[in-house]
Order: structure tokens, then sequence, then C-alpha cells
């Protein structure tokens, strides 16, 4: 039988493999603050002891994986270009700790503010219309990051989130679960819309961040995201658009008048999507908004 592997290891165990790990990070150009993000994560340190490097004289840390099988993830992290989220298995969204896995894409920050532009939307809205209590698409909801900070966001309204990917669903349960959120976010396994049929006509929004990488962009990402995370989730076609028009084109049947548009897209696209909502004829109070590192990064828009 083999023999399983502890999980618990002395601090000085833990202190030196830290010691090796940053100097090895650091060699490969990865940011060696990742590897005390990860203790946090798979150890429990948290920043103090990490930094007084206290944790050293402990007898024992539990750790949530052998330690070998750590240092394993890690040496795939460097020669591999493994995000450090896939190893740690969670990372950081808004207020929640949200689970990934290489099945779904990993949720970054600048999407935290399309919960917010939605939110200030709905402050903008007409009262009688209801936005705030009624019903939400998140279409290719992956993780269910934006389902979930939606939920939150808007503790009236039901959320109805679709992936194509079934394992992508599994993981959105999960943090839906986790969030204790799961009562107000329904999901679907499907293709955009196509879940959602019973709904037509009455969404009070419908919030995305679609695939938008034009593909033959998509072989010169960073590793990390080429290399890792789902291309489901991030080959957005020939000019990156597809899904983008896709769902201009289709929304207006299941928007209700006044509903919102708000989709995530890439630096550069702004104007062309701009000028599909316009043409699409559909819609009214085109609006694009910058992320914080003030690229245009979403197009929000209302069904007339
Ligand atoms: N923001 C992701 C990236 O930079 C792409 C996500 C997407 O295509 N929606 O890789």
């Amino acid at each position: 039988m083999a023999e399983q592997q502890p999980k618990e290891i002395s601090g000085l165990q833990l202190w030196q493999w830290r010691q090796a790990a940053i100097a090895a990070a650091i060699a490969a150009d990865v940011s060696p603050t990742e590897v005390d993000w990860l203790l946090q994560e798979i150890a429990g340190l948290d920043r103090l002891a990490l930094r007084l490097e206290s944790f050293k004289d402990w007898a024992q840390i539990q750790l949530q994986l052998p330690l070998a099988e750590l240092d394993l993830l890690w040496q795939k992290r460097l020669k591999e270009r493994l995000p450090v989220q896939y190893i740690a298995g969670v990372t950081p969204w808004r207020n929640f700790k949200i689970t990934v896995s290489p099945a779904v894409l990993i949720p970054r920050p600048e999407t935290e503010l399309l919960i917010d532009i939605a939110v200030a939307a709905i402050a903008k809205s007409k009262n009688e219309l209801g936005l705030q209590q009624g019903h939400w698409a998140d279409l290719g909801t992956g993780s269910g990051a934006i389902a979930i900070g939606l939920a939150d966001a808007l503790p009236e309204a039901t959320i109805h989130a679709v992936d194509y990917s079934s394992a992508a669903v599994a993981i959105a349960q999960i943090n839906a679960q986790n969030a204790k959120l799961s009562d107000r976010i329904k999901f679907y396994q499907g293709y955009w819309w196509e879940p959602l049929e019973s709904f037509k006509g009455r969404l009070s929004g419908m919030v995305s961040n679609p695939p938008y990488i034009p593909s033959s962009t998509l072989s010169i990402l960073q590793p990390e995201v080429v290399n890792h995370e789902p291309h489901l989730a991030l080959d957005g076609g020939d000019d990156g658009l597809d899904c983008i028009r896709y769902l201009v084109e289709t929304s207006p049947t299941y928007l209700k008048s006044g509903g919102v548009w708000l989709v995530e897209m890439m630096a550069g696209q702004a104007d062309a999507v701009q000028e599909m909502l316009q043409n699409q004829g559909s819609y009214c109070d085109i609006e694009i908004y910058t992320d914080l590192a003030g690229i245009e990064r979403f197009a929000l828009a209302q069904r007339l």
C-alpha cells in the first residue's frame, strides 16, 4: 500500500521550501510575491507570520497538500507557466474567494467593475422599471464570478447564469454555494440565450464577459493564459467580436424595454462595439466605460 504523504510539516521545513521557491521564482522571472500568496492559501499562514518569518519556529504546520506535491506544482508554475491561482484553486474577486480550475477562466480584477457599472445603471434607471428586482442573465458565466457579484449587489434580483461548458457550470455552482447565494442564482448548461427561451422579453439585464480575443492574437498572449486557460472563454473569432456581435443581435429579444445590456471587451474594440449597438437599432443610451487602467473596457446600453 502506498504510504500517504504527510500534510503536516515543521515550520523550519516550510521556511526552507519558501526560501528555495522565492529564489527559483526570481530566477524564472516570476513575481516572488506569489510564493507568499500561495502559502497564505495552502498553509493558512498570515502575512505577518510570513513577513516576520515567525512560522519558522512552529512545530507543525498543516498544508492542504503534501509538500512534495506543492513543490511539483511550483515547478509547473515556473517551467510550464501554470497560473498560481490554479495551484491554490482559488482567486480573490470583489469580496469573494472564487474557486477556479483550468476548466474556467480566472476572473480578472478589471471585471469586478462590471458589477459597479450595472448597479450605477440601475440607480440611473426609472424606478418603475424595477430593474433591481428583476431577472438578470450572466452569459458565459465561467467560474460564476459575475453572477455571484450581481446576486450580492442586487439582493432582490434573480440571476440566470449560463455556460456552454458543463465543467464550468459545476464550478460556478460550488462558488454560488460558498457565497451562500445559490438560492438566487439558477445555472444552465447551454449556448448563450438558448436555455433562457422562456424569459424572452422579460430580462432586466444581460451582463457578460464573453470571449473577445481575436483568434490570431491568442498565440501571443502570456503563456499562463494561452497554455492553461480555456480557449472557449478567450477566442472571439477572426476579429474577436463574434460573441459580442451575437450578443448585440440576440439580446433585444430577451431584454425588456429599459433593460440593461453590459459587456466587457478588449482594448481597441470600443468603437466597433458602439457602432454595432447603434446600427442594431434596438438600443439607446450607449456608453463606454474605462477600467482602472484607463482602457475602454465596458460597453453599456439600454433596450429601447
Ligand atoms: N481578460 C482576459 C485576458 O486578458 C480575456 C477574457 C475574455 O476573452 N473575455 O486574457
